[in-house]
């Protein structure tokens, strides 16, 4: 099997309606990405697992959907209108624009962390290795300068009258505003948490990697409200929570491995991310950190509001601390591709691209493929009966050999041949997409068997 590169992933996104271009008539735009009708099912079907296990199945988190624009105190609590910029530097020749710890990392392959240097040690790195530029080649840069990450945009009431408003550049601020409404209406007690999924924005300017790094993203993530004594040992937990949920997914335990951060914040006790073997190197995939009561404190002392949680039991009164696990839908999406995405030799000399994904987040569960035309009305009935369950596929274009190929490149974990025995026995041919084993069961099976396989 060869390598896959972040070009094949490219090319099998565009080429199979999985993710194309933003506005891509136009140009496209930097670092947009739209998801096309088979990609988005597959985006849906990883954040309904994401929230399967860690909403549904947990009965002490508690899931919100928070507005995206939000009172601009809450960027002053969390400080982001005064520190969150990113150290750019501009290539002289292409006019291209970087992010230095970026370039850095990609230049090591991952294996240099730039995330505890200062500018003056990144722009000296830079110079020693003579790190060039991705875009043009050259090594012609501007000194490092720091660069606002927010999006802001205006709400205008009066004619000429604008207050700023901002994109949010995170979701779990939404969490925290919302901490003393949720524990109140649902007498959640301590320890709980807040989950919420949702798009947030950064002014992200370095270009490549695909939808590794994209200017518009959804995050999944929560926040986990405890006592200060018991929050390393929930932090420890969500580190394997947060692991053995990819390990579920099917990722191979050799492409991830946990990244303890080299500089801390200051308020923060603990923080690791979860590095995988993404096609360009090992970066990060989704971050557990430790925050101490640092949110909770801001918001109190910026609302004037008390955050203090009233322990029932003991009466004791405190601010909670806070665990954050948070990882990327469209990050986890490039690695769910990349870990599915293989090529093999066939028998015959012939050859296939395969997306071995887990069926619950394929994106497809099964495709349902007359032998013949006109032998298609028992496939209409399938069809009709089975997409009321789940997304199902229906093709009846080209040789079935044309047909299977087609499916397995998009990762439809089975495919269903209605033939003439079907007419006669009403029994039906199942193929395997990763054994490619065909079996032969009873048309009213069909559901059941494929409904036991596809669970998460
Ligand atoms: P990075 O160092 O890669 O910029 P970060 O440490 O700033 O990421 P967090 O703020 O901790 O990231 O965000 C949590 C998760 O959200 C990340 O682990 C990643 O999966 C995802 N994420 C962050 N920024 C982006 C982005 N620009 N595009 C896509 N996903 C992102």
């Amino acid at each position: 099997m060869s390598k896959v590169t972040m070009d094949k992933i490219v090319n099998l996104c565009k080429n199979r309606g999985i993710i194309f271009q933003g506005s891509e008539i136009y140009g496209g735009m930097g670092n947009t990405w739209d998801y096309g009708p088979v990609g988005v099912e597959i985006k849906n079907n990883i954040k309904r697992a994401w929230w399967k296990r860690f909403v549904q199945e947990d009965p002490s988190t508690y899931g919100v959907d928070a507005a995206i624009l939000m009172n601009p105190r809450v960027w002053d609590a969390s400080g982001h209108t005064q520190n969150f910029a990113d150290p750019k530097m501009d290539c002289k020749s292409c006019k291209q624009r970087f992010r230095a710890d970026n370039l850095i990392e990609d230049h090591s392959k991952g294996t240099v962390s730039a995330e505890a240097m200062t500018n003056e040690e990144m722009e000296s790195y830079i110079n020693e290795h003579q790190v060039k530029c991705p875009h043009c080649g050259n090594f012609s840069w501007t000194p490092i300068r720091q660069f606002k990450l927010m999006f802001e945009t205006s709400r205008g009431t009066l004619d000429g009258e604008k207050d700023v408003v901002y994109l949010r550049p995170e979701t779990c601020q939404g969490e925290y505003v919302n901490f003393l409404n949720i524990q109140r209406s649902m007498r959640a007690k301590v320890p709980f948490a807040i989950a919420q999924i949702g798009k947030s924005f950064r002014n992200e300017i370095t270009p490549g990697n695909f939808i590794f790094r994209t200017i518009e993203f959804e995050q999944m993530e929560l926040q986990k409200f405890c006592r200060d004594t018991e929050s390393m040992n929930i932090y420890e937990d969500y580190k394997e929570k947060a692991k053995q949920f990819l390990l579920d997914l099917g990722f191979s335990a050799d492409n991830l491995k946990f990244h303890d951060h080299d500089k801390l914040a200051f308020y923060a006790k603990a923080a690791c991310d979860i590095f995988y073997n993404f096609p360009m190197g090992w970066s990060e995939l989704n971050g557990i950190h430790h925050r101490s009561t640092h949110d909770l404190s801001r918001h109190q002392e910026f609302s004037g509001k008390s955050m203090q949680y009233l322990d029932p039991i003991t009466n004791e009164k405190y601010i909670p601390t806070v665990i954050e696990y948070s990882i990327g839908a469209d990050r986890l999406m490039l690695a769910v591709l990349s870990e599915a995405y293989n090529e093999e030799e066939l028998e015959g000399g012939d050859s296939r691209v395969v997306l071995k994904l887990h069926p619950a987040i394929a994106p497809y569960k099964v495709a349902i493929l007359p032998l013949q035309k006109n032998i298609n009305e028992k496939a209409i009935e399938l069809y009709n009966q089975l997409s009321k369950k789940f997304m199902c596929m229906y093709d009846e274009a080209g040789s079935i050999g044309k047909r299977y190929r087609r499916q397995d490149e998009i990762g439809v974990p089975f495919s269903v041949t209605i033939d003439f025995d079907t007419l006669e026995d009403n029994t039906v041919t199942i193929r395997d997409r990763d054994t490619m084993e065909q079996i032969r069961i009873p048309l009213t099976d069909v559901e059941k068997y494929i409904e036991e396989r596809i669970q998460f």
